[in-house]
C-alpha cells in the first residue's frame, strides 16, 4: 500500500503542470491503492471527495499559486485524511501510576492474543534491552505502576459461548481496559468481526497483529473508523519485540514515504550517546518546528553515515520512498545528489525555511521559484525540477515537523508518555 501511495504522490511531484486532470488522476491512484489494500469502499470515497473538495477551496482561493503549492496542498490533503482515518480522535486507557491496571486482551482464535500479551508485558517492563532499562526505572518500576495482563482462550466452535465466555472473564477480571486484537490479513471481515466484538465486550483499543505478512491491512483501518476505536500497537513479527507503537500521523507519514519522525527522534537519542550537545540541539528544533534545509542536510548525510541505507532512511521526512528502492549503493548514489543540490546552496538559504526559493505574491503567498533555484540546480549539475522537488519534500518534512512539535502535537504527548 505504501509503495503504491508513495508512488501516487510521485508522479504528482513529476507533473510540470498541476491542474485539475493531475489531481484527478493522483486521487484515482490512491483510492485504487487503499481499495486493493481492503479499506471500506465507503470511506475511501469519502476521503476522495474531502480531498478533492480541499484542493478545489485551495485553487480556486489562489488561483495564481503556482505548481508547487498546488502539489503541497494535495500531499497535505491527502495526508490530513488519511491519519483521519485511522485517528478515532479518541484517547486510549493509559496505565496510571499507584494502582493496579488490567488489561484484558479478546479476540478471535489465532488472531495473535497471546503472543501479543507477551509482547505488551516485554514492551511494558524491556527487561532485556539495557537501553530501554534506565526508561523502565524512571516510569513503570519506579512510579509503581502496576499492570496485569489478562489473555483469554477464545477456543470455541461457537461465537456465542464465546462472547459468553468473554462476558464472564471480564466480570472476574473486571479490566480497565479491554483490547482487541484483530489480523491484518482478515481483510473487510475485520469490520463486521470488530463490531460484533464491540457490542460485548465494548473493547477501548485495537492491536492490529501479522502486519508484517502480506496482509492488506487496509480492513484494519476500516475497522477503527468502524468502532471509532483507537490502535494502539501493531504486531509485525512472531517474535518478542516484533511490536509496534502506532500512532496515526507518523504511520500516515511512513506509509507514504514522508519518514518516521517518532523512529527519527528514537534513533537521535541513541546519536546523542556520541555527540550529545549537537543532538540535544537538533531534538530542541525539532520539538520546535524548526528545523532549516541545513538541519534537514545533516540527517542526510547523518544516514548516510550509519550504515545500510534502507534501515534507516525511512526514518527521515521527507525522503521519497524511490530512494529505499534498489541496492543500498543505488540508495547512497540518490542520496549523495539530494546532498550536491543543497552544497550547491549558500549560508542564507542553508539556514532558511526555504523561502528564499520562493516569488512571494502579494498576498503573501507563494506564486513561482526564485532566480536561486537554477543557480543551485547549475551549480549541483542538476535540473531546476530535482531542486523543486528537493524543497517540495523539505516543506513537506518541516509542516509535518511542525504539526509533530508544541505542546499539543503528538511528539510531546509522545515524552509524556515516557
Ligand atoms: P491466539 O489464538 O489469539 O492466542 O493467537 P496466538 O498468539 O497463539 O497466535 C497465533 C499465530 O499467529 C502464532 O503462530 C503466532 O506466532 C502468530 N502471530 C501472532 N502475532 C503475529 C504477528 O504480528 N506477526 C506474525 N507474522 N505472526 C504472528
Ligand atoms: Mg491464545
Amino acid at each position: 500500500l505504501g509503495r503504491k501511495l508513495n508512488a501516487a504522490l510521485s508522479s504528482l511531484n513529476r507533473a510540470p503542470i498541476v491542474d485539475e486532470k493531475v489531481v484527478d488522476a493522483t486521487l484515482k491512484e490512491i483510492t485504487a491503492a487503499l481499495l486493493e489494500s481492503d479499506v471500506n469502499v465507503k470511506l475511501v470515497a469519502s476521503l476522495r471527495q474531502k480531498v478533492k473538495a480541499k484542493v478545489k477551496a485551495a485553487f480556486e482561493s489562489s488561483d495564481k499559486s503556482k505548481d508547487a503549492n498546488r502539489r503541497n496542498t494535495i500531499q497535505k490533503a491527502v495526508f490530513d485524511e488519511l491519519v483521519h482515518l485511522v485517528d478515532p480522535g479518541v484517547e486510549p486507557y493509559k496505565p496510571t501510576k499507584g494502582k493496579t491496571n488490567v488489561i484484558m486482551a479478546v479476540g478471535l482464535q489465532g488472531n495473535g492474543k497471546t503472543t501479543t500479551c507477551t509482547k505488551l508485558a516485554a514492551h511494558l517492563t524491556r527487561l532485556d534491552n539495557p537501553r530501554q532499562k534506565r526508561r523502565l526505572h524512571t516510569s513503570f518500576k519506579k512510579e509503581r505502576f502496576e499492570v496485569i495482563i489478562v489473555d483469554t482462550s477464545g477456543r470455541h466452535k461457537q461465537e456465542s459461548e464465546l462472547f459468553e465466555e468473554m462476558v464472564q472473564i471480564g466480570e472476574a477480571v473486571d479490566p480497565n481496559m479491554t483490547v482487541l486484537i484483530l489480523d491484518a490479513s482478515i481483510g473487510q471481515a475485520a469490520e463486521a468481526q470488530s463490531r460484533a466484538f464491540k457490542e460485548t465486550a465494548d473493547f477501548g483499543a485495537i492491536i492490529v497483529t501479522k502486519m508484517d505478512g502480506h496482509a492488506k491491512g487496509g480492513g484494519a483501518i476500516s475497522a477503527v473508523a468502524a468502532t471509532k476505536t483507537p490502535i494502539i500497537f501493531l504486531g509485525v513479527g512472531e517474535h518478542l519485540h516484533d511490536l509496534d507503537k502506532f500512532s496515526p500521523q507518523p504511520f500516515i507519514s511512513k506509509l507514504l514515504g514522508l519518514g518516521d519522525m517518532q523512529g527519527l527522534m528514537e534513533h537521535m537519542q541513541d546519536l546523542a550517546t556520541q555527540n550529545p550537545d549537537k543532538q540535544k540541539e537538533m531534538a530542541k528544533k525539532l520539538e520546535e518546528g524548526k528545523l532549516s534545509i541545513r538541519d534537514w542536510r545533516e540527517q542526510i548525510s547523518n544516514v548516510m553515515n550509519m550504515g545500510p541505507i534502507s534501515k534507516i532512511a525511512s526514518m527521515i521526512p521527507g525522503l521519497p520512498q524511490e530512494l529505499l528502492q534498489g541496492s543500498d549503493e543505488e540508495g547512497t548514489l540518490r542520496m549523495k545528489r539530494m546532498i550536491y543540490i543543497t552544497d550547491s546552496m549558500n549560508t542564507l538559504e542553508l539556514d532558511s525555511d526555504g523561502s528564499p526559493f520562493m516569488e512571494m505574491g502579494k498576498d503573501g503567498k507563494p506564486i513561482g521559484l526564485t532566480w536561486r533555484v537554477t543557480r543551485v540546480a547549475r551549480g549541483s549539475g542538476t535540473s531546476v525540477r530535482e531542486v523543486e522537488e528537493l524543497l517540495c519534500q523539505y516543506r513537506m518534512m518541516a509542516n509535518m515537523a511542525k504539526q509533530a512539535g508544541g505542546k499539543n502535537g503528538w511528539l510531546s504527548a509522545m515524552q509524556k508518555m515516557q
